[in-house]
């Protein structure tokens, strides 16, 4: 499993071929509370890539890791400083032609981290998604951690929809980045229970209308290592498992 990106193009010919998988971290650059960084959905997928990446190669794939692609849709928060969103349909353009890239050089699978839950986000990767799988074969994974069969495996309070910047997704960076966690804010930070993909539901259309004057929702104060560490095993896992899905539509690869 290495960083396609630190490879030579010879390396990345031979890591390309049959049986093998390019993993890309998808994330934001947008805010999440008053403690955590605007990186941090950037920080989870790379941390699902880097654990689901060791599953597939610990069963004898050739894995290899793609910088994350930092810059997307991210509307819900995009009043708050920081936060940089963009179209949707840059965003489809963008994962599209990477995936075709990587498909000429003959990857047969590519496996999507994403952590970042943002309906247009979503909505941008799924239509990218369709355009692509299939395409020379191309095996495409990407799982929605926050839709069946997935969502289940994850925490109650994700499952609620008060999930951003939360206990789910602070714990996570505890795990990875603590240097990265205003951590006296963090644990003085009230509950807020409002769910997030319930308002989502409702129509609601940035964090402010769905009741997250501050971009966090959850129990970032309830938020630790050992969750965050618990939390990026089965995202791992979740990743492996999709990926594993769409090799045995596509046998072949
Ligand atoms: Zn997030």
């Amino acid at each position: 499993m290495q960083p396609l990106a630190a490879m030579t193009w010879e390396e990345a010919r031979d890591a390309a071929g049959p049986g093998s998988i390019a993993i890309l971290p998808v994330g934001a650059i947008e805010a999440h509370g008053p403690h955590l960084p605007l990186e941090t959905d950037v920080i989870i997928a790379g941390a699902m890539a880097r654990e689901g990446g060791a599953r597939m190669a610990a069963r004898g794939a050739k894995v290899a890791i793609l910088p994350p692609l930092t810059y997307t849709t991210a509307a819900f928060a995009h009043a708050f400083a920081g936060t940089v969103s963009l179209r949707p349909e840059t965003v489809t353009a963008t994962v599209t032609d990477i995936a075709r890239s990587l498909a000429r050089h003959g990857f047969g699978a590519i496996a999507i981290a994403n952590a970042h839950l943002d309906p247009g986000h979503l909505g941008s990767i799924e239509a990218a998604v369709n355009a692509i799988r299939g395409e020379n074969g191309l095996a495409v994974a990407f799982p929605n951690i926050a839709a069946k069969p997935w969502a289940s495996r994850l925490s109650d309070e994700f499952k609620s929809g008060a999930c951003h910047a939360g206990q789910f997704e602070t714990s996570i960076v505890l795990a990875e980045r603590p240097e990265l966690v205003h951590e006296a804010t963090r644990a003085a930070l009230p509950p807020n229970p409002a769910s997030l993909s319930r308002a989502i539901k409702e129509g609601k259309l940035s964090f402010q209308e769905a009741g997250g004057p501050q971009a966090y929702f959850g129990y970032p104060a309830q938020a630790s290592a050992a969750e965050g560490r618990a939390t990026v095993e089965i995202l791992g896992a979740i990743l492996d498992e999709a990926v594993q899905a769409e090799l045995n539509e596509r046998p072949d690869r």
